[in-house]
């Protein structure tokens, strides 16, 4: 006989159904397992024998062979387990063989615990799209579980009771509570920057349109303590993005706490990052772990180049394409970059009051580490000197965050009703005749376009005036570090 259970791999960060065919047949001592499995899942045989022992059942000694389906796709995880000892027990006739809308997942330790395992929002989700509705889990992710809808869940923590449960029609799904989505606001933490009007406008604005900011400046002068405040005035992330945030840090560990993102994640790597950490290699990178949120690059001038340049494909197409174990992979990346640099490597080379100590060529070899397409890529360059004693108002964080959140929502309302941002006829003219004039390249063009839309939005206005388009031109018009180039 050949039992067939369904169950899910990872690929990328998205399940994909797959299927298990069992067969055991007359012959030699044998268990066989084909179709693409990775290292942990050919070990599972020896965990599956362990836990029906444990259950008093003789392994059988003929000949096992377990298929899984489809076959060019690569098999990886230890949650692979309980299908296989699934597969194994009703082959064997001490389970009947599980409606097709049962899937299930779920790692076997030695005495047949259902234990935790990774990735489990996602193997419920890629079960969920194939049109398995029922789904066996260890209980230790019933949290993760929680946020599908439209799925029955059976939590258990032994092989044992599992099939106790499905041989006793006791089954019941469990019906766990609706998470309830409440974001922590950390926008009061804006009143610790006193002054700095410009950079703080700029950060608003960045905040407002998910636009990528460089903040350039000599030490001391608060770049990077504006940079680290950003992340508490971004707009909560909605229903689906946080579930897509929780899917990459579900890949990542067990999370037998599971909690949903209430957050935008702040991903702020050292500047010793290799090109592996930074876009991903066997697990996902920074870019993808700053997925929804912002990656803070502080001394930027600091990472290697082919770390930053390794940026330029996620920056442009919101993914990370990568070759594993001779198959293609792909990584969401979709995060807002934030920099910050000295403008040399004394960091005085703007400052109206200390002199640089560099050499020219020093300066130029310093800024050219990042590359011109590099530059090219913040919407906003904010250039911020160093002030004895601050003077100005404090940032009042939460009237900003309060503003970004209307700007956001008045986007969301013109995306629903299909509509879009009008343009003043003079903004139109002037940014053409600028663009014709050699001011600017194309992109930079459209980004200015884009960062004046921000602007009109966060005064709750879908037409663009003339002074959006100013004041979007003195952020993001011109690089001073790229003039230095
Ligand atoms: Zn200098």
């Amino acid at each position: 006989m050949i039992s067939k259970v369904q169950s899910a791999v990872i690929s990328g960060i998205e399940g994909q159904m797959i299927e298990l065919e069992t067969h055991i047949a007359n012959g030699m001592p044998n268990h066989v397992i084909v179709g693409l499995p990775g290292q942990v899942v050919k070990e599972s045989k020896e965990r599956v024998k362990s836990a029906l022992k444990v259950m008093g059942i003789r392994f059988p000694d003929t000949r096992i062979t377990q298929n899984l389906y489809p076959a060019y796709l690569r098999k990886e995880g230890a949650h692979l387990d309980l299908p296989m000892a699934v597969g194994i027990l009703t082959c064997m006739g001490r389970m009947n063989q599980a409606d097709k809308r049962f899937g299930f997942i779920g790692e076997l330790s030695l005495e047949g615990h259902i234990r935790p395992i990774k990735g489990a929002l996602s193997l419920i989700e890629g079960m969920k799209h194939a049109g398995i509705t029922h789904i066996v889990l260890p209980e230790g992710n019933l949290n993760e579980g929680r946020y599908v809808d439209s799925v029955s869940l059976y939590p258990f923590q032994t092989l044992e009771a599992m099939v106790a449960a499905f041989e006793s029609d006791s089954l019941s799904p469990c019906t766990p509570e609706n998470p309830s989505f409440e974001s922590i606001i950390q926008a009061e933490h804006f009143r610790d920057v006193i002054g700095q009007e410009g950079a703080v406008r700029a950060a608003e604005i960045a905040a407002a349109g998910f636009h990528n900011i460089l903040f350039s400046g000599p030490p001391g002068s608060g770049k990077t303590m504006i940079a680290r405040r950003l992340i508490g005035i971004l707009p909560p992330p909605d229903r689906d993005e946080r579930v897509e945030i929780a899917k990459i840090k579900s890949a990542f560990e067990v999370q037998e706490n599971f909690e949903y993102a209430s957050n935008r994640p702040l991903r702020a790597p050292h500047h010793t990052l290799t090109r592996a950490g930074m876009i991903g290699s066997l697990l996902p990178g920074e870019v993808t772990r700053a997925h929804r949120g912002i990656l803070l690059l502080d001394e930027m001038a600091e990472f290697r180049s082919d770390v930053l340049e390794s940026l330029r494909e996620p920056l442009s197409t919101g993914w990370v394409n990568l070759t594993r174990h001779h198959h293609a992979v792909r990584f969401p990346a979709r995060f807002m970059l934030v920099g910050t640099m000295n403008p040399c490597p004394c960091g005085n080379y703007f400052s109206e009051d200390v002199a640089c100590t560099c050499t020219t060529h020093a300066v130029k070899k310093y800024i050219g580490k990042l590359s011109g397409p590099m530059l090219d890529r913040f919407d906003l360059n904010i250039y911020i000197d160093r002030v004895e004693t601050p003077r100005g108002a404090r940032a009042d964080g939460n009237l900003m965050r309060l503003r970004i959140e209307s700007a956001h929502a008045l986007r969301k309302e013109m995306e629903k009703a299909g509509t879009t941002m009008s343009y003043d006829p003079e903004v139109s003219d002037m940014a053409d005749r600028y663009y014709e004039k050699g001011k600017f390249s194309m992109r930079r063009y459209k980004k200015l376009l884009a960062l004046s839309e921000t602007i009109a939005l966060l005064d709750q206005r879908t037409r663009v005036q003339t002074s959006d388009f100013y004041e979007a031109y003195a952020f993001g018009g011109q690089n001073r570090l790229a003039e230095v180039k």
